[in-house]
């Protein structure tokens, strides 16, 4: 089970890689760049990433990030989900009524950074106008930095307290996150005086103002470390006590929930010297979630990929990608040589499905519905090594998937199978009667994707 479970997360991570360096034609900058744009990992943990075997992770929303950090006893700027404009308004004035806020801040909560700047994030200054940003917020599209082009669909927003109200001093905006170092296997808090911008700018122009603090598992964070971190951020008097319980109380929600990262951009300074959490952004390490039932219910799979989600339920590892040709394969070395593969050809992978050991009609059919469902694959490269499954069962499993779906599939099929029984599964598919190209060596596979799809 245990080498499972890696094996597992070594097959995401070359798939995700792939799928980065396909995108970003092998530069590592643009690797980078297109990582942190697509799910918002800062730049350290995508080093790791990189480098190193990843989690898999949940996400969860920002409302729910900071119900876990006040939990923990975390300062947060105080808000109430929403899900319609009337609703919005009700909250408005609870909010009123408990913090006696006059402005609100209405907060689109969808699983991806950069809101503000995709028009998600809108100061209203009075319930009308909470009214009209709730409306013109919920059921939109929300393209940022780190969506897709198409952007992502609103379903709730987070009504606010405005917290930048002015005061005896002025607000400042720090960066805070909390995630492991995998190269030295010790959690580290990573913060910075430049908050509220990307923290990957940062990174690239002003690196030496991003400071990290690392944890000795033994002993824990230690009082000297938050005080450090309290002095570096130029803090001082209440502000300073504050920085230093804030600091405490994160990584104790950190280390709590089993999560892989807890990025807190910005950390505010109120101008009346509080410190607090206004955004946060958490990845819970789903190996973990067996015993952290409540964060496991918090899992929203609107914000997921549903053929992914699909696919997930029936135990298959699927990731979608962005090109033309369907991939059914067993095992990740080979579905990276698959991609290869088709890439040589002078194709891309529309997808990556890993069938797994078990790879019996029922299976197989699964899969096929599953890569379907993606409306760009226009062709399917079945690439199937028997070790332990034979591949006259698989032949005969895609044969049967065959038969049972008929019209179902309107694309051309090509099959490679190789190991035991390889010749008896060829004669098996070349005798079916059905359209389906075999092959056993490599390279014609690649040139039957090629025929079929240059036709
Ligand atoms: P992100 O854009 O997805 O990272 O969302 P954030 O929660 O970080 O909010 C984006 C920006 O909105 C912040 O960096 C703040 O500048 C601004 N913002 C958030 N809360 C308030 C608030 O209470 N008042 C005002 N005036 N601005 C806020
Ligand atoms: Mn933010």
């Amino acid at each position: 089970r245990a080498t499972n479970g890696s094996y597992c997360r070594t097959l995401e991570k070359k798939v995700f890689e792939q799928k980065l360096v396909a995108e970003s034609g092998n530069s590592f900058l643009k690797i980078k760049k297109k990582i942190v744009s697509e799910i918002g990992l800062n730049l350290l943990f995508l080093w790791h990433f990189l480098t190193d075997k990843r989690y898999t992770t949940m996400n969860i929303h920002e409302y729910q990030g900071k119900e876990i950090l006040a939990s923990y006893g975390v300062r947060i700027q105080r808000g109430i989900v929403a899900n319609n404009p009337v609703e919005a308004v009700a909250a408005a004035k609870q909010l009123t009524a408990e913090t006696g806020t006059g402005w609100h801040v209405i907060k689109a909560q969808v699983h991806a950074g950069g809101r503000g700047k995709g028009g998600g994030v809108k100061l209203a200054k009075n319930l009308q106008q909470v009214e009209e940003i709730a409306e013109q917020i919920i059921g939109m599209q929300l393209i940022t930095p780190q969506t897709s082009a198409e952007g992502k669909k609103v379903h709730k927003v987070l009504i606010a307290e405005d917290v930048y109200y002015p005061g005896e001093s002025e607000t400042s905006e720090f960066y805070m996150s909390v995630l492991l170092n995998r190269a030295t296997g010790r959690n580290m808090i990573m913060y910075s005086t430049e908050g509220g911008m990307d923290i990957e700018e940062v990174a690239e122009h002003t690196p030496h103002l991003i400071f990290t603090e690392e944890i000795d598992p033994a002993v824990g964070l230690q009082g000297f470390q938050a005080r450090r971190i309290a002095f570096n951020l130029g803090l001082s008097g209440n502000a300073f006590k504050e920085m230093v319980k804030f600091v405490d109380s994160l990584y104790n929600a950190y280390i709590g929930c089993d999560a892989s990262m807890f990025e807190i951009n910005p950390v505010l300074k109120t101008s009346d010297n509080k410190i607090m959490a206004v955004d946060a952004k958490v990845n819970i390490d789903d190996n973990a979630l067996y015993r952290q039932a409540k964060i496991a219910d918090m899992r929203d799979i609107r914000e997921e990929n549903p053929i992914e989600v699909e696919a997930k339920e029936v135990g298959l590892n699927y990731v979608d990608l962005d090109g033309t040709v369907g991939c059914m394969v067993n095992g990740a070395g080979l579905a990276m040589a698959t991609m290869d593969l088709i890439k040589y050809a002078g194709f891309e992978p529309a997808n990556f499905l890993d069938v797994g050991g078990t790879a019996d009609a029922k299976r197989v059919e699964t899969a096929f519905r599953i890569i379907l469902k993606d409306p760009n694959v226009e062709a399917i490269l079945i690439n199937i090594f028997g070790g332990i499954v034979r591949c006259d069962r698989v032949a005969q499993g895609v044969v049967d998937a065959y038969k049972n779906m008929g019209d179902a599939i309107k694309v051309p099929i090509i099959v490679r199978l190789q190991g035991t029984n390889a010749e008896i599964a060829k004669e098996l598919i070349d005798n079916s009667g059905m359209p389906i190209l075999s092959a056993v060596q490599f390279q014609e596979a690649a040139d039957q994707v090629k025929a079929a799809l240059t036709k």
